[in-house]
């Protein structure tokens, strides 16, 4: 079927004709060039020495996937001086050399491509009417230059996991484009160093309190002030709070609990598959500990270590200090396979439904993947809590396992949030915890660091290392000294603006990527999709 007329022009051609072939729409053009410039010896040529046929794809029109049949011509170069005979016209802005796609194809497939894996590219794009094979889009990718040409004078720099507790990269970006500038593979200083030897550049480094960064810095970037980032020293607070409430934990689950903040839900006993998992998670720590302890003595530090013992840095440095084994944090136990029915169980409970098959069918329907025998154990301990005095709960044996006092991980944050922040509930937990001596005192100080991080107030620091370090808690003790040694980084944090907040998004973005590409991307596929900024290319 031949198309007359088209609602389109090609600049520089004559459009001869167009017509449907099979799904395609085929668009004859001959170029009207009666000149072109030798691209050896730029001058300028008009004699025309014959035609020849390109036959790029276009961007679909109405649906149908669009091939030009395009008749170029080829011109003869009169330059005696110039080696080259003859040369093909070009079209730099929209049909580069030998390209089998139009440059305004090539955008929306680099688009489609930083955007999804190249498999649902190739997919999303065959709906569109665009043919396209996905290592084709994957080369596009893989070709698009992402190298910013700027050189930052600002950065931030953090950790990010390659794999989960193995391998570890650096990210650095450009505060003031935000936008990621480069990935490395791996955060020692070893591998952080050469970006900074090459980048003498940079005059302010924002990051976290790792001595790796800080050594690679202070050895190759002399010249670069290093900030110490707020939130992270708020995390570390945060982790600080975590082990002052393990350190006095067994006390606060002594202190007797108010009524509002009982929990309704009755607890229930492991069943034995789930006890012998925990027991084997113990086992494996254990055992680890043991292998971490060995290995000190041979004269290997955590970074070493991590060649050897497929673990994270974190686990191997807390195991390396370790005097004896940390048992987990109090109150932090393997979830219940139930745990997330149990709001669902409840409110059938309450409706009046007590039969075992019945309920298991119930939320197996909506996923769990467990036995009835966890649900019979659980609806028996229910009905003993429906017949029981509620002053009586902490003496029935099903509250054995557990109690109601959250993990020390979770009451960690009560003590950095602002009170604010906190829901009712949370702050008549807060108040619970509060009459613990250790807790109250504790509590001003982490209040007093917060707040003197949000008003970025150099005197109130100062003020709160003396104060803190004469805590009568010798983690805050810790704590201070660790910051004191790092006071000229901690001081700059409050004096400048800069802070590694946008370095954090760039990285929630680095692993949506990497869960998009389902983990499989090499670390090259993943620098270029990090790297790449829309507005780049
Ligand atoms: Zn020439």
């Amino acid at each position: 079927m031949v198309i007359n007329t088209v609602p389109f022009t090609l600049p520089g051609f004559t459009i001869t004709e167009t017509r449907q072939e099979e799904a395609r729409l085929i668009i004859e053009a001959s170029s009207t060039a009666t000149s072109a410039i030798c691209p050896n010896c730029q001058q300028v040529s008009r004699h025309s020495h014959g035609w020849y046929p390109r036959r790029p794809q276009d961007l679909p029109c109405i649906g149908e996937g669009v091939y030009l049949e395009l008749t170029v011509r080829r011109f003869r170069c009169l330059n005696p001086e110039c080696p080259k005979k003859t040369f093909a016209e070009r079209f730099p802005d929209w049909l580069p050399t030998y390209a089998r796609r139009t440059t305004r194809l090539t955008k929306v497939l680099r688009r489609v491509g930083f955007e999804v894996s190249a498999e649902s590219g190739r997919r999303i794009l065959r709906w569109f009417a665009i043919t396209i094979s996905g290592d084709t889009l994957l080369r596009i990718v893989k070709r698009t230059p992402v190298v910013p040409t700027r050189t930052p004078r600002v950065v931030g720099i953090d950790d990010w996991a390659l794999r989960k507790g193995q391998r570890y990269g650096s990210l650095i970006l450009d505060q003031e484009t935000r936008q990621v500038v480069e990935l490395l593979k791996g955060r020692t200083a070893e591998d952080v160093q050469p970006w900074f030897q090459a980048h003498t550049e940079v005059e302010i480094v924002t990051r976290d309190r790792s001595p790796e960064y800080r050594n690679a810095l202070t050895a190759t970037a002399p010249q670069a002030q290093q900030v110490l980032d707020r939130w992270h020293l708020l995390l570390n607070l945060r982790h600080l709070a975590e082990h002052v409430i393990a350190s006095v934990y067994r006390r606060l689950k002594k202190l007797p609990m108010p009524f509002e903040l009982q929990s309704s839900r009755p607890r229930f006993l492991r069943s034995l598959r789930e006890q012998q998992r925990m027991d084997a998670s113990r086992q494996r720590r254990l055992d680890l500990y043991h292998e971490v302890q060995r290995l000190k003595q041979l004269g290997l530090n955590p970074s070493q270590m991590l060649q050897q013992l497929p673990h994270s840095y974190y686990t191997l440095r807390l195991f390396y200090h370790a005097p004896e084994f940390p048992e987990r944090m109090p109150g932090r136990t393997l979830r219940s396979k139930l745990e997330p029915y149990l709001d669902y169980l409840e409110s059938r409970f309450q409706a009046g439904c007590q039969s075992v098959s019945q309920l298991h069918k119930e939320i197996q329907t909506q996923g769990y993947p467990g036995t009835p025998t966890l649900v019979s154990n659980w609806l028996q301990a229910r009905r003993l809590l429906a017949y029981a005095d509620p002053a009586s709960v902490d003496t029935l044996p099903i509250t054995a396992t557990s109690s109601s006092l959250p993990s020390a991980h979770k009451l960690a944050w009560l003590l950095v949030l602002a009170p604010e922040k906190l829901t009712d509930h949370d702050a008549a937990m807060l108040c619970h915890i509060r009459q613990d001596e250790a807790i109250h005192h504790f509590y001003d100080l982490a209040q007093e660091f917060r707040g003197l991080l949000q008003a970025r107030s150099t005197e109130r620091l100062d003020d709160w290392l003396e104060t803190a370090a004469h805590s009568t808690l010798p983690k805050v003790r810790t704590f201070t000294r660790g910051l004191r040694a790092e006071y000229a980084f901690l001081r700059a944090a409050l004096e400048h603006e800069w802070s590694n907040g946008q370095t954090e998004g760039q990285i929630t973005r680095l692993k949506f990527i990497k869960r998009q590409m389902y983990g499989r991307a090499s670390f090259e596929l993943l620098r270029q999709k990090v790297l790449y900024h829309p507005g780049s290319t």
